[in-house]
């Protein structure tokens, strides 16, 4: 059974974030792996309070799991085993990085910066996909995502330690299993990697026959993935153990999605904020009245006031991108333009030629400013010059 996630960390219900930090904190000195060495309960105590920081420290999570519990938490797609989202591990490393160096939770959690050997084994390399996406994915994320990578994956046949069936590695012989030997040079005592076994300190007497003692295999391989809603062109998500199999036995790389997003044709992103063109009737901007307008959300209204002047821009809240990691979006401005109509009925031509007459006529009264005057946004002083 998991425990709910604010009894893990000793907080209320209503807790701010700060004391979700601080209980954290403490929580996660005390059960530090590098404090308990080989203390498995320590470790999974450790692991219990990162998840459950993980889910507390981001306010849309931390509803979502107030409504739902733990299902709520990993949102929809999630199986039953945590997600772990590479954003939140930055937030880690802020808090607890100048304690511990870093590393510890690449450690962890699989993976990661670190590069300790486990048993001779060395770790796989991490690798990038380049990841171009449609302006609207970007927007609202996608919940499950293949792709098809090329990638050096762990051997079926020997499971990746390189070994015929039945077989096993041996300590190497030349440095018995450090992986140095010592070469001396006049006075001086040097330790070189072993040229036998390439420092692993283990060798290979009969190698597998489907990887020729590799312990890899090339291939192209699905990996499936969630993108969150409102990523942009440049940003990386982090796929734990999804890069190169580790060789002899060591933990796997890392795979980093690089994103580039799609140019859409009617919006443009600045950050978190979205920006239209939006043209609107000439006789709208005078009179003043309702507009509908698309949305990336859906159809809004809006509110035109009288005498409106043409390059208004009307902004319409939370109707931009979506935070990454936490609630609400940015905004989307309405750049207004005015829609010249080209073609006109006679009896609309008449119409107009009445206005511009009136126009006209209250410009040598030297009266009120013409409705045209005021949607076209000539000033008085030029218009006075003018002559008809
Ligand atoms: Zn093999
Ligand atoms: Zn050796």
């Amino acid at each position: 059974m998991k425990r709910d996630y604010y009894e893990v960390l000793g907080v209320g219900k209503e807790a701010t974030l700060d004391e979700i930090k601080k209980a954290y904190r403490r929580l996660a000195m005390q059960f530090h792996p590098d404090q308990n060495p080989g203390n498995k309960e320590a470790e999974e105590k450790f692991k219990e309070a990162a998840e459950a920081y993980a889910i507390l420290s981001d306010a849309d999570k931390r509803r979502r799991y107030d409504q739902f519990g733990f299902q709520g938490a990993q949102g929809s797609g999630g199986g039953t085993q945590f997600q772990f989202d590479p954003s939140q591990f930055a937030g880690f490393e802020d808090i607890l990085g100048s304690f511990f160096g870093g590393g510890i939770f690449a450690d962890l959690f699989g993976g990661g910066g670190a590069r300790r050997r486990s048993g001779g084994g060395e770790r796989g390399s991490d690798l990038q996909y380049n990841l171009r996406i449609s302006f609207k994915e970007a927007l609202f994320g996608v919940d499950s995502k293949e792709i098809d990578i090329p990638r050096q994956d762990a051997c079926d046949t020997c499971r990746g330690s390189g070994c015929a069936p039945g077989t096993s590695p041996q300590v190497c012989p030349n440095c018995h299993g450090n992986g140095q030997v010592a070469v001396r040079q006049g006075f001086l005592q040097m330790a070189v990697t072993c040229p036998r076994c390439e420092g692993r300190g283990q060798i290979i007497p009969s190698p597998c026959s489907s990887c020729r003692g590799a312990g890899r295999i090339s291939r192209r391989t699905k990996v499936k993935f969630r993108i969150p809603a409102g990523v942009d062109r440049g940003q990386r998500l982090r796929l734990q153990n999804e890069g190169e199999a580790g060789i002899m036995g060591g933990p796997p790389g890392d795979l980093f999605i690089a994103f580039d997003v799609e140019d859409d044709p009617d919006y443009e992103r600045d950050g978190l904020d979205l920006h239209r063109r939006l043209e609107v009737p000439w006789a709208l901007l005078v009179l003043g009245g309702d507009f509908p307008v698309e949305t990336p959300y859906g159809k809004e209204s809006v509110r035109i006031a009288k005498g409106t002047p043409s390059d208004k821009v009307v902004k319409i809240p939370n109707a931009g991108v979506p935070r990454l990691r936490a609630a609400g979006r940015g905004d989307l401005y309405l750049h207004l333009r005015v829609a010249v109509p080209t073609r006109l009925s006679s009896q609309e031509e008449a119409l107009v030629r009445q206005l511009l007459e009136g126009a006209a006529v209250s410009e040598e009264g030297g009266e009120e400013e013409g409705f045209l005057a005021k949607v076209f946004g000539s000033d008085k002083g030029k218009k006075k010059k003018k002559k008809r």
